[in-house]
């Protein structure tokens, strides 16, 4: 990632906090995340750019002050609605797969380790050392 003219991490900070300022009404953002070029506001603007300053990493952390944008155009936000609601049926199949899916896993899963874990306790017990969490 390069850009040309990326100042500090302050400097970008400040430049970051003052557009957010400048469009408090702001209902979307242009790059909150890396991988969408832009997304509905879930929280306020101020809880994203303190999480990048705060968790991103240190290299990414100008850059991402930089592009993280309020959306000004009024047209972003139809668009947005349209594809929301084109993709919000296929994203409600696939929470109800995987809820499904994480269903059987758990419920295979947590009966074997039992049975597993009892079976090897003894051999733990005489094994591992004196204070281990798992005794
Ligand atoms: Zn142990």
């Amino acid at each position: 990632m390069t850009m040309r003219d990326l100042g500090t991490i302050a400097a970008e900070e400040r430049a970051c906090r003052k557009a957010w300022s400048a469009a408090p009404n702001a209902t979307h953002a242009w790059h909150c995340h890396h991988d969408d070029l832009v997304e509905d506001l879930h929280d306020p603007a101020e809880d994203r750019i303190n999480y990048i300053v705060r968790g991103k990493p240190v290299e990414e952390q100008a850059f991402r002050l930089r592009l993280f944008r309020p959306v000004r155009d009024d047209t972003v936000a139809p668009a947005w609605k349209v594809y929301d609601d084109t993709v919000a049926p296929a994203w409600k199949v696939y929470d109800d797969t995987v809820a499904s899916a994480r269903k059987v896993r758990d419920d295979t899963v947590a009966p074997a380790r039992k049975v597993r874990d009892d079976t090897v306790a003894p051999a733990h017990c005489a094994e591992c050392d004196p204070d281990c969490p798992w005794k």
